[in-house]
């Protein structure tokens, strides 16, 4: 038994590791292709780089939601030469609605669950046992399966002692959407968003799913679920940079440090954009100076971009002259993530 026991759970870490990437048949198939053709160069996101100077990730975020991050990362990716904008946050994702793309791809998302034939299971109980989400029970007659509490860790068929008691089976969890962005500075910007169907809690596998859809000589745009929770670790891990929107508020400061503590365990660079810079108090500028924190821009709170964000105008169309501020952005960012 202890031997048993021993060989399992090595093929626990064996499953869990080769699920750290679970997309569609589909999505490794275009990666695998992307990494042959583009020789050894390997970037933070374990894809090929074509050019490694151009290929950088920057990940928009905030610890609080409402702060403007969508907003950021919007008008960031409309001032930016070959830049392609990534909507990671699939449980909302609204890029689109200031970006206005046109969709040209829309792929279904799924995730590996056991499905358990009951002619060949002995109703021994190993897999829910080991079933760390609960997402098998015995019962007297057959194993019950309750798939959205399923993280498709693939640990049931690795305990199964009988063979082909259980197999896995695809099911959708959500959407990949692909397209172009007409307006962009130098031509077509291009478009990733996925979306996560409504009921489900497992946001990131699919998250994964689209984020393997980077385009590995592009300014990639990683537009990140707010607060700290996995979904937001997900997005932000392999970024080059993360750019953190808050606001001067004692909310925007509270979690502002929670999402500080995240990037600097992940060990990516952060700097802070600060939305409705004139409202509040200046707890966060005090934080940010205190922590070493560059503060690389400041918006005013100011009824002309209220009324193009309210129509979903960026702020770069509504006002041309505020390119030049994320230019300059953009280039403070390159120069962080560049050390
Ligand atoms: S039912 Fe899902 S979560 Fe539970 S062990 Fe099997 S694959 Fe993992
Ligand atoms: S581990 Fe395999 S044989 Fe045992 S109850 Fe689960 S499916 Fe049936």
């Amino acid at each position: 038994m202890v031997v048993r026991a021993a060989v399992a759970a090595a093929q626990v870490v064996v499953a869990v590791v080769s699920r750290a990437l679970v997309v569609a048949k589909a999505d490794l198939a275009v990666v695998a292709e992307r990494v042959r053709d583009a020789g050894p160069a390997v970037d933070k996101a374990g894809l090929a780089s074509a050019n490694p100077m151009a290929a950088i990730t920057i990940a928009i975020a905030s610890g609080k939601g409402g702060t403007g991050k969508t907003t950021v990362a919007a008008n960031l990716v409309l001032s930016v030469a070959n830049a392609q904008y990534i909507d990671c946050d699939v449980e909302a994702p609204n890029g689109h609605l200031f970006l206005h793309p046109e969709l040209g791809v829309r792929e279904d998302v799924g995730v590996l669950i056991p499905h358990i034939d009951p002619a060949l299971c002995t109703l021994c109980g190993d897999c829910a046992d080991a079933c760390e989400f609960n997402a098998l029970a015995l019962s007297r007659e057959r194993v019950l399966v309750f798939p959205e509490l399923c993280h498709a860790c693939g640990v049931c068929s690795y305990v199964c002692p009988q063979a082909g008691a259980i197999t896995e089976v695809s099911r959708t969890i959500g959407t990949l959407e692909l397209g172009e962005v007409r307006n962009g500075i130098d031509g077509p910007v291009r478009f990733a968003q996925g979306t996560l169907n409504v009921g489900e809690t497992g946001s990131v596998p699919l998250i994964k799913a689209v984020k393997q859809r980077a385009e590995t000589d592009r300014v990639r745009i990683l537009d990140a679920p707010a607060g700290t929770a996995c979904p937001m670790v997900e997005t932000v891990q392999d970024a080059d940079y993360c750019l953190l929107v808050t606001e001067p508020t004692p909310f925007g400061l509270n979690d502002l440090e929670l999402a500080v503590g995240v990037t600097r365990l992940l060990g990516v660079p952060c700097g802070v954009v600060l939305n409705r810079c004139d409202i509040g108090d200046e707890a966060v500028a005090d934080y940010c100076r205190a922590e070493g924190i560059p503060v690389l821009m400041e918006i005013p709170f100011e009824r002309t971009l209220a009324q193009a964000y309210a129509q979903g105008i960026p702020w770069v169309e509504a006002d041309p002259s505020s390119r030049a501020r994320f230019q300059t952005l953009y280039e403070a960012i390159q120069e962080a993530a560049r050390g």
